[in-house]
């Protein structure tokens, strides 16, 4: 939780170059599956008014700062070109360096100095209980508490684009899990305008400033039903998984660290849109969960955390018309005309809506057993 005054900002106000192209994309591993286009955005040629550093506010609320950490990660470009040739900084709670009223001005003034021009990215949830005095980020010049409440819907009101990075200010969770004594929300629920959706626990580098640097030169990228840039999250994990042909062979692990398919103990690749499994995380684009012989925990969807724990446990059986499929049977006599029906399944449970709910429900219950079993 974000609590007393903010610190100033970095690097406002430099002019710049040209900025590099942020090609942040996957591996170059010939065999490994990939999403149907997971570059980021490539700068516009010969259009150098567009390539003027862009203003920016990155404001901290509710949040383990896990993302602006994630962002620090960039290699490609790196985080250093990303502040020295693309961004115009006015506020990171982070890595700004002054404090206090003069920290304070500088994101009053950028709504009266730059409307309608900056970006606006909030990292957290935002907490609405108890008049939203669950996070502040400083004291206003009258001496008043600005919480971050009221700093998140002044900065959007005058904000060219909002971007909510982030599991928590996408989805509001894992903050607002309940009992959720904060009353924190996701970003969307309290600005009246579009949000763009860039989920993760922590976000993916590439994922952050690949949609930034898309808003900046070519305006907003192609979005999903929930908002999230098409091109990041436009396939679910499963989809694009190595392992994939040990689940449609029916070939799975049993423990953590074992080499194969890891939907029964607790993959949630299935219901799972990100393209870690051909960007790959760790800087230079080096591994990713399942390729560390541990499942996806989900990490982006808008389930996560209250019903994609308990992480180890499987999904719960999925229902196909006239037969009761579960990963055991799956591994057994059904093998891939099961595991296609279950894709088939899963694909339109998720087109319909009605998947988040069978989905919670199942994960509530396992839980449930869980504990019983514990007991
Ligand atoms: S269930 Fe997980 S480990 Fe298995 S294929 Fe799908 S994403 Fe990969």
């Amino acid at each position: 939780m974000q609590t007393g005054s903010g610190r100033d900002d970095a690097g406002h106000g430099e002019g710049g170059g040209g900025p590099p192209p942020p090609s942040g994309t996957g591996t170059a591993a010939g065999s490994r599956p990939r999403a149907r286009s997971t570059r980021a955005p490539e700068p516009p040629a010969a259009d150098t008014e567009r390539l003027e550093k862009h203003p920016l506010v990155w404001l901290e609320t509710n949040t383990c700062h896990g993302n602006i950490l994630s962002l620090m990660n960039g290699q490609h470009p790196d985080f250093e070109a990303i502040m020295r040739e693309l961004l115009d900084v006015y506020w990171t709670n982070t890595l700004m360096g002054a404090k206090g009223h003069q920290a304070i001005e500088v994101l009053e003034k950028v709504m009266v100095e730059r409307p309608g021009d900056y970006i606006l990215v909030v990292e957290g949830t935002v907490p609405t209980a108890a008049g939203g005095r669950y996070a502040h980020i400083g004291l206003r010049g009258n001496g008043e508490p600005w919480t971050a409440w009221d700093a998140v819907v002044e900065l959007a009101a005058a904000a060219k684009h909002v971007v909510a990075v982030g599991s928590c200010a996408a989805w509001g969770l894992p903050f607002g899990a309940h009992p959720n004594p904060t009353g924190s929300k996701p970003v969307s629920a309290v600005v009246d305008r579009t949000v763009i959706n860039v989920p993760g626990c922590p976000a993916h580098p590439d994922w952050i400033l690949g949609t930034l640097a898309h808003l900046i030169w070519y305006g907003v990228p192609e979005l999903d039903a929930m908002n999230r840039p098409v091109v990041f999250y436009g396939e679910t994990i499963h989809n694009l998984c190595q392992r994939r042909h040990y689940f449609e062979s029916g070939i799975f692990a049993g423990e953590i660290g074992e080499p194969w398919c890891l939907y029964k103990i607790g993959c949630k690749g299935p219901v799972t849109y990100a393209d870690c499994p051909s960007r790959q995380w760790c800087g230079e684009h080096m591994n990713w969960p399942v390729g560390a012989n541990t499942p996806c925990i989900g990490c982006t969807s808008p389930e996560f955390l209250e019903h994609t724990a308990p992480f180890f446990e499987h999904l719960p059986d999925v229902r196909l018309p006239g037969v009761r499929v579960t990963a055991d049977r799956v591994g057994a006599a059904t093998g891939l005309a099961a595991a296609l029906g279950i894709g088939l399944h899963l694909t339109g449970k998720l087109l319909t809506g009605r998947l988040q709910k069978e989905w919670g429900k199942g994960l509530r219950k396992a839980g449930k057993a869980l504990r019983r079993k514990r007991k």
